[in-house]
């Protein structure tokens, strides 16, 4: 490492506030799938800024977008229409099926708005202020308070109680155990569609569409988070579309603005008219026009540059090639995922395996401390793929 980079990795050591372990790199730009330090040392990428980065970086056409609207004009207040807000609100309804949005800076925000949005609907419904909601076991939906609070990982929570009250967790894939939560009370169901910092693990069709019947049959809302599976990332643009069933309310984020910060929740037409109202939800920056350019530039490139065909077509062969692996080491014990998201299993922590990845110019992040996640740009290649295994492997080799 280049003294200046040691310099930098002191300064950030001693400016910022330390809520990250960071690996030892400063980066400095990106090309396609591949990233380069402060030294000039290139990494091929398969986390992408954490499932962000879907269309790869410096990707041409999506630049020159963001490099359109900031000359035009970076910001108004939602107190006002812009046309970037317009477009992008049109063009996420149409790639959701949702029909109402609400745009934020974050994933965390969409959660909260999810939250907020559900309180209210059963609020109206009944004029009463203790519904309950259910969330599950293992579940990452974002820091702040309300998120948080839906997060089930109670190490996360436990310094930062009491949370919002009124939720219960329930075991994810395990209806029996989301049924034994449901009380007069229980306003919404919240889960991941794939659960990704909890351990990549996809929701079974016969749970979502059993949770999809007893949310029917009760008038409970059922909010489906799609920050990280969302996207395109597990083949299809929302990963319960391959369900056939709905959410009442999603959250989107991370590949939303593919690196502008920017999410959103968006709700049927039911909860759309019989929740939040003017006054009951806003946000300053939250789909400024920066940000909606961004969102619409990544959803015309995904139709227009076949990104999601292009998962369907190369994760199969990502699949295989992890699979190879697993049953090549016997610390590897599991496969699971769906498209570009999966998890490698181990028996033991991985973090050593990262570490020496990442000398070896591949950057690569754990899901718990015995997993290693995979979710890479959505424009990799099998070649990509193959360069990836074959510097994984060569680290497997020296375990
Ligand atoms: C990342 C993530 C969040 C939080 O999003 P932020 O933008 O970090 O606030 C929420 N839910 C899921 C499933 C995520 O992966």
């Amino acid at each position: 490492m280049s003294e200046k980079m040691k310099n930098y990795i002191e300064e950030a050591e001693q400016a910022l506030l330390h809520t990250y372990n960071r690996y030892q790199i400063v980066l400095d730009r990106g090309e396609g799938v591949y990233l380069y330090d402060i030294d000039g040392n290139k990494y091929l990428d398969f986390v992408s800024g954490i499932a962000v980065f879907a269309l790869g970086y410096n990707y041409k056409d999506y630049n020159d977008a963001l490099k359109e609207q900031i000359d035009k004009i970076l910001h108004t207040s939602n107190y006002y229409y812009n046309v970037p807000a317009i477009e992008a609100a049109k063009k996420i309804k149409k790639a959701s099926g949702m029909d109402r949005v609400f745009f934020t800076n974050s994933g965390a925000e969409a959660v909260e708005g999810a939250l907020k949005a559900a309180r209210k609907y059963a609020f109206l419904k009944d004029g009463k202020t203790d519904h309950e909601i259910i969330a599950m076991n293992h579940s990452f939906h974002g820091r702040t308070f309300g998120a948080l609070s839906v997060t089930g990982n109670p190490h996360y929570r436990e310094a930062f109680e009491p949370m919002i009250g009124n939720i219960k967790f329930a075991d994810f894939n395990d209806f029996e155990s989301v049924l034994s939560c449901v009380t007069d009370k229980t306003c919404a169901i919240i889960m991941e569609t794939v659960q990704g910092e909890g351990g990549i693990y996809p929701a079974t069709e016969e749970f979502l569409t059993k949770v999809r019947a007893l949310c029917d049959e009760k008038d409970i809302l059922l909010i489906l988070d799609e920050i990280q599976c969302g996207m395109g990332r597990t083949g299809s643009m929302f990963a319960w579309q391959k369900f056939g069933v709905k959410p009442d309310i999603m959250t989107t984020a991370k590949a939303l603005g593919c690196g502008v910060p920017v999410g959103a929740f968006l709700m049927t037409e039911k909860v759309g008219a019989n929740s939040l109202v003017a006054g009951d939800h806003g946000t300053t920056y939250g789909g400024n026009p920066l940000a909606c350019a961004a969102v619409n530039k990544v959803l015309d490139l995904f139709n227009n540059d076949n990104i999601i065909e292009n998962v369907n077509k190369v994760a199969p062969y990502l699949e295989k090639r992890l699979d190879e692996l697993k049953d090549r080491y016997d610390f590897i014990v599991d496969r699971r995922g769906a498209g570009f998201m999966q998890g490698l299993v181990f028996n033991r922590p991985v973090a050593d395996v990262i570490n020496m990845a990442l000398e070896k110019g591949l950057i690569l992040i754990n899901a718990g401390s015995e997993i290693i996640r995979f979710v890479p740009s959505l424009v990799i290649t099998k070649e990509n793929v193959d360069e990836m295994i074959d510097i994984l492997d060569s680290c497997l080799g020296k375990i």
